[in-house]
């Protein structure tokens, strides 16, 4: 047996033993039982052997004068090794007796036995020796001191023999069993703290151990140092710590030489078992204990590390496997899958304080990106990721659930919304930028009627959703009703989509007039859309979802064709009318719509001085950069550009001498203010004025009454447009409205 010696002044460490002797050299004796009535024999035996060692060790004498004494024996000393019997007793049969009792009542099948008689005559039954398994037979007389030394060394090599077997098939067993529970664990962790009971168990030992494996690469993000994976007992609170933060202790260093010399090392205070891996993370198991009992049969303790080293490897690609499934690979924070396991799992054992999900999505991420490419984007993210991280109590998780939104769930008092968004206020310095941004946040009451944690994420998409709406860094919560909401703006895009498909949108045309005259000068196409139960849909309704879901893209090259082949047929029917048609802001954004437009106008022949773009007055001056080129370019195909709702929004002077308007559109709700005699209006009365100014035309719409109209005529408003002069009409009832009144509204 060779005992390694570690490298410089570690002399305390002492690498396992390796050959097949027990590692303790403290030499019991063996015990031998003679059963004989005549005590004249067992001092005759004592006598014969006095100070005599068989295979090492002495040997120490039992007597019993009876069956029944030598039951009662062997019942409290089961350790015995050889039995010395004598076969006639009491009685003819009562050595042979005994024998059969020892075997199948004891069950005690280890200790050997030898058949001692008076006289030849009284041998056994070959059968009987079979089957009591007797080791012997002999004649007193033939037992001098040498064959009884011969026949009790061999009869001790047989009990030797069988002890071990037995000692082997147990810990075989053990292992077999301890395999295949170890095989049940799907994370290292579970897997480690079941290795641990076990090897504590192989050796029969309080579990005062710890687990430590090699950190793996995986992705750019992992930690490669070693890690205590799991600790139990005394060193319980090691747990998750790094092995180079554990100072030095005698276990760490036990531990840390086992992994650099790849091999097992005992020391004072335990053993530091190494486990190589095929997947390239080595691991120690380490058991601590001062007294450390006698090892196994060192080929039980090789299986012991083979068999886990298999087991570990198999975990350790079920963990990866895992881990591929449940943890997001750009900022390794868990992904959406991993929060809805989470979710269900307090959903199962509720949690004592109430729990809530932020979903955390970073405002405008799609443009930052597009702007400073995927590069910077990923790494903002992982920044983001980083910072909500560090931030977060320990009984918050953070997660990544898609693209640029990310979550957190936990104690409802530690997600307030406001708190989370002041933790990304400071810019990030990302490859010498300062990249500022905010967040949006749908919050979600974990409440017992939430079924999954799936459903939860959605029901937080759901709140996102709805706090986008309102714009950046706003906060909504799920509510019943905002799921009634969004489910009928689902409904209602279906549906508007089909609608579509099915040119069951249809325009209405509402006609405007010249203050003066009262003649029909234009018409503005207003969409309908009538639903399959035949209601008409209100179009405040539809539009804002087909801007949303960016349907109102070919909404609007319908509308827009329609309104022109309408205006052309019109003007060919004798009614030159200018068209006013609707633009939103995403339909303006879709690349090429002034080509859209100029098509159109060709196609359907319509000189461009006829159409009419009306923009609201929030979309012109919101984003001047995209906005003023798209008019540019209309304009110049001789389009006029009409400011809708004009008055609502925060229109500069500046803005509105570039934008070059045709006309200003007084919004319905200044156009109300002029019933009341008292000046009322004056805001209708500003507008027209700015228009003089500017030399724009100004047009009031939603006009309901003589004195709005007479009001507007006053203050020099050049254009009127509302229900007392009509309705949005049908095609089928234009052409007969015009005939009536196209000249000169009479009222
Ligand atoms: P808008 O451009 O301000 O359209 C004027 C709205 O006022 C129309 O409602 C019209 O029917 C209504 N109205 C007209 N005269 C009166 C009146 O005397 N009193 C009252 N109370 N209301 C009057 P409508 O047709 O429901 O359209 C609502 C909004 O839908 C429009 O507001 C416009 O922003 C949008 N819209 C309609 N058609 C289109 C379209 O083809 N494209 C786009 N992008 N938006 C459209
Ligand atoms: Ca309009
Ligand atoms: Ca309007």
């Amino acid at each position: 047996m060779s005992h390694d010696r570690p490298e410089a002044g570690d002399d305390s460490l002492v690498f396992a033993q390796e050959a097949g002797e027990p590692g303790s050299p403290e030499r019991a004796a063996w015990t031998i039982l003679v059963v004989d009535d005549e005590p004249d024999v067992y001092a005759a035996t004592c006598m014969a052997m006095r100070g005599v060692e068989i295979l090492g060790r002495p040997l120490q004498f039992l007597h019993a004068e009876s069956s029944a004494q030598a039951y009662g024996l062997l019942r409290a000393e089961p350790d015995v090794a050889v039995i010395l019997l004598d076969v006639v007793m009491e009685s003819e049969s009562a050595g042979l007796d005994l024998v059969a009792r020892i075997r199948n009542e004891l069950q005690l099948h280890k200790p050997r036995i030898i058949l001692r008689t008076g006289q030849p005559g009284y041998a056994p039954e070959m059968q009987a020796i079979r089957d009591y398994d007797i080791n012997d037979y002999r004649i007193k007389s033939e037992l001098t001191r040498t064959r009884l030394y011969t026949v009790l060394t061999s009869a001790l090599r047989g009990y030797q023999t069988l002890s071990a077997v037995e000692a082997t098939r147990n810990d075989l067993e053990y292992l077999l069993k301890a395999q295949t529970e170890l095989l049940a664990a799907n994370t290292m962790p579970a897997f480690a703290v079941g290795l641990l009971e076990r090897l504590a168990g192989l050796y029969g030992l309080p579990a005062h151990t710890v687990f430590c494996s090699d950190g793996r690469r995986v992705h750019e993000a992992d930690d490669q140092r070693r890690r205590v994976v799991a600790a139990l007992g005394r060193y319980a609170d090691w747990s998750w710590r790094r092995l180079d933060s554990l100072g030095a202790e005698p276990e760490v260093r036990a531990i840390e030489l086992a992994f650099s010399t790849r091999r097992t090392v005992t020391s004072p205070c335990g053993i530091a078992v190494y486990l190589p891996s095929r997947t390239g993370a080595d691991a120690v198991a380490f058991l601590g204990a001062d007294d450390l009992p006698a090892t196994h049969d060192p080929r039980v303790f090789d299986m012991f590390v083979q068999n886990t080293t298999v087991a570990a490897d198999g975990v350790r690609l079920v963990e990866r496997l895992r881990d591929a499934a449940y943890v997001d690979g750009l900022t390794r924070l868990p992904n959406r899958s991993a929060l809805a396991e989470t979710i269900d799992a307090a959903l199962k054992t509720p949690p004592d304080a109430p729990q809530r999900l932020l979903l955390i999505d970073v405002d405008q991420f799609s443009e930052i990106n597009e702007t400073f490419g995927d590069r910077i984007g990923d790494a903002l993210l992982r920044g983001v990721a980083q910072r909500l991280m560090a931030q977060a109590d320990a009984s918050v998780r953070v997660a990544r659930v898609a693209n640029d939104t990310f979550a957190a769930f936990g104690p409802r008092d530690l997600l307030v919304p406001a708190e989370w968004a002041k933790r990304l206020d400071e810019p990030f310095d990302v490859e010498d930028l300062q990249i500022g941004l905010s967040a949006s946040f749908g919050g979600v009451e974990l409440v017992n009627d939430c079924v999954s944690g799936g459903e939860v994420i959605k029901m937080g998409y759901s709140a996102l959703k709805r706090a986008k709406q309102t714009g950046h860094r706003s906060v909504a919560f799920y509510s019943h009703e905002v799921a009634t909401e969004i489910k009928e703006r689902t409904r209602l895009l279906h549906g508007l989509r089909a609608a579509f498909d099915q040119q069951r949108l249809f325009l209405m045309y509402q006609p405007q007039v010249e203050a003066r005259s009262g003649r029909t000068v234009g018409l503005e196409a207003l969409m309908r859309w009538r639903s399959d139960d035949g209601r008409l849909v209100p179009p405040d309704r539809f539009i804002p979802i087909a801007e949303q879901s960016g349907l109102i893209k070919d909404l609007g090259a319908w509308a827009m064709r329609s309104a022109i082949h309408r205006a052309a047929a019109l003007r060919d029917a004798g009614h030159p009318l200018r068209m006013a048609v609707n633009v939103s802001m995403s339909q303006l954004l879709v690349p090429g719509f002034e080509i859209m437009v100029a098509e159109a106008l060709a196609d359907g022949g319509l000189p461009a001085e006829l159409l009419e773009i009306e923009i609201t007055e929030s979309v012109a001056m919101q984003s001047p950069d995209i906005v003023l080129p798209r008019l540019a370019a209309l304009k110049q195909l001789g389009v006029c550009v009409a400011i809708d709702d004009f008055g609502t929004g925060y229109s500069s002077l500046s803005s509105l001498e570039k934008l070059a308007p045709e006309r200003l559109k007084i919004d319905r709700s200044f156009v109300m203010g002029l019933d009341a005699d008292t000046g009322g209006g004056s805001l209708a009365e500003m507008i027209i004025e700015l228009g003089r100014a500017l030399g724009l035309k100004v047009i009031a719409e939603g006009v309901e009454t003589p004195t709005q109209r007479q009001r507007l005529i006053e203050l020099g408003c050049d254009e009127l447009q509302g229900y007392l002069f009509s309705p949005p009409l049908p095609i089928e009832s234009l052409g007969e409205w015009l005939a009536k009144h196209g000249e000169g509204f009479a009222l």
